[in-house]
């Protein structure tokens, strides 16, 4: 069977029969196969949106011969180690479904609750303001991702053999299979919760193991080997110990340091939540409020200046909600999540500035004291409003720096509260925020006509594990620490493919 690469503009509506058509005029023939490579949607003329699609082609009298992708090797042979995986958010997860499709005998540790019971703790939350500590937007079966807009975008655009196993378990486990072509794609927290219990079951059916509400609280090291896990159910014995408890868990990420686990700091972002009405979003991006077949436009922003800190939108959440992400109680935290038909009523996206902690503090900060600098400021949203309300602005008042204009309708479960916002944040923060949402405001039209709300202080890890060349952690035997509690990843694709990374490095 021979192959060909084909390239084509189609409109947003177009059918599989429209596009049929066109690769069998293209290459004269009828009988062939057809596997879509790329999709994006080209709004660059807002006269002239569409679709541009790359084909690949099969048929018995086309020449040339298909680049297949190598597939991810995992060699599996009948192995006595054990290992424990502590977390089982992407990276937990792909880890130890690695390890166990290789034949190690794995463990994942949960210290939150399954994702049904998750998902009904969070639908409560949402509507009595009762946290529950065990499951909550960044806590329980799934780990952070799961209540998301579930965007698998990462920063590397390297189509890894890692990242193509992470979309095809996906795929596999049910998932829409345009994840594996659309420039954008995204899941949805509909599909992610079915995905994340198939996916675990699958593990379960090749013989690894999890358990829920168990948390890791400290681990005994001897001789730079680590004999013991102290969980709250009991102590755990292995051969090897996976630590991805992502970037929410301070209190892992504090027992780690105390144990002799080498961490630096390193450049994170912060920021708040913006909101808009889609529509508003739409009209801007399209010329339009509606485009045939696609339910709603993104956006990505970026301000650099000599004169400010860097500031960009980060997660930007079409048709979504502005969710409530703290993982401890008394601490307020924002993020966004949607459905995968992203039909909401609002678009939301990070507003967030890049900090070197050195440079805002003007003074040496150990990775203690980082994570220290954060909570405190977690905290200080929660005081404000002594509620999970958080504290909101029109963005064309944090422009101005004055009150004028009332709070409007939002996505945001718990309510707003009318507040000076920009004076919650250090000085050099909300003056590089003020620039960068002048500056979005003209390259948008009617930026400043959306909120600006909450504290988004989650986008990646403060500090980084210091690894060795074989992604160990410096100075250990048997321990890692993986995904995006490790710092060197962010995001569900990044931590995902992290955490097989390191397993394969095991192998
Ligand atoms: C609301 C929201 C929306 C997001 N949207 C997106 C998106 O659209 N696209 C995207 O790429 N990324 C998104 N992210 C970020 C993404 O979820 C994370 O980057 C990713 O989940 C990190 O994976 P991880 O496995 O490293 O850690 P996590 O997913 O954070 O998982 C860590 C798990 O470890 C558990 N744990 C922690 N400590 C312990 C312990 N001591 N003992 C036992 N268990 C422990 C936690 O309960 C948690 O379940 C979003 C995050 C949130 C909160």
């Amino acid at each position: 069977m021979g192959y060909q690469k084909l390239s084509f503009n189609l409109p947003t509506d177009y059918t599989d029969e429209d596009l049929r058509t066109k690769i069998a005029k293209k290459i004269r023939l009828s009988e062939f196969i057809y596997n879509i490579e790329t999709k994006s949607l080209d709004a660059r003329n807002k006269g002239n949106i569409h679709w541009q699609i790359n084909v690949e082609v099969f048929a018995k009298s086309i020449k040339g011969f298909s680049p297949k992708p190598a597939k991810l090797n995992i060699p599996y042979k009948k192995r006595s180690q054990k290992v424990l995986v502590v977390g089982s958010g992407p990276a937990g997860f792909f880890s130890a479904y690695v390890l166990q499709k290789a034949g190690f005998q794995t463990t994942i540790i949960e210290q939150g609750k399954e994702v049904i019971a998750r998902a009904s703790a969070i639908k409560n939350f949402e509507s009595t303001g009762q946290f529950d500590v065990l499951a909550n937007y960044a806590t329980g079966e799934g780990g952070a991702g799961t209540f998301s807009d579930g965007k698998l975008t990462a920063r590397s655009k390297h189509a890894s053999q890692e990242k193509q196993f992470v979309l095809d378990s996906y795929i596999e486990a049910g998932a829409p299979e345009e994840i594996a072509y659309l420039s954008h794609p995204h899941l949805g927290s509909d599909n992610l919760i079915t995905l994340v219990k198939k996916l675990r079951e699958r593990f379960q059916e090749i013989g690894g193991k999890i358990e829920f509400e168990t948390a890791l609280e400290d681990i005994v090291v001897k001789n730079g080997k680590v004999v013991e896990a102290k969980t709250s159910k009991g102590v755990i014995v292995a051969d090897y110990y996976f630590v991805a408890p992502g970037h929410s868990s301070y209190s892992t990420y504090r027992m780690l340091i105390n144990r002799g686990v080498k961490f630096n700091n390193k450049n994170f972002a912060i920021g708040s939540r913006v909101e808009h009405p889609q529509s508003l979003i739409n009209k801007a991006q399209w010329g339009r409020e509606t485009l045939p077949s696609v339910s709603s436009a993104e956006y990505r922003l970026t301000y650099n200046s000599s004169d400010s800190l860097s500031v960009y939108s980060f997660c930007m959440c079409p048709g979504g909600i502005i969710v409530p992400s703290t993982s401890v109680a008394g601490s307020s935290v924002v993020n966004g999540m949607s459905y995968f038909s992203r039909s909401g009523q609002f678009a939301n996206s990070a507003c967030v500035v890049a900090v070197d902690l050195k440079d805002l503090l003007q003074k040496e900060v150990s990775p203690l004291e980082s994570l220290d600098w954060i909570d405190q400021l977690e905290q200080s949203f929660f005081k404000k409003t002594n509620s999970y309300k958080i504290p909101a602005c029109s963005i064309f008042d944090f422009i101005k720096e004055k009150e004028s204009l009332p709070l409007t309708a939002t996505s945001y479960p718990l309510g707003l509260e009318p507040t000076v916002l920009w004076e919650m944040f250090p000085s050099k923060l909300s003056e590089a925020m003020r620039s960068g949402l002048v500056d979005f405001s003209r390259k948008m039209k009617g930026f400043e006509e959306g909120q600006i709300m909450g504290l988004e202080s989650k986008t990646s890890s403060p500090i980084q594990v210091l690894r060795d060349d074989s992604l160990r952690c410096f100075g250990f035997d048997n321990l890692y620490v993986i995904g995006e509690g490790s710092g060197h990843s962010g995001g569900i694709i990044s931590s995902a493919v992290d955490g097989i990374k390191v397993a394969e490095s095991l192998l």
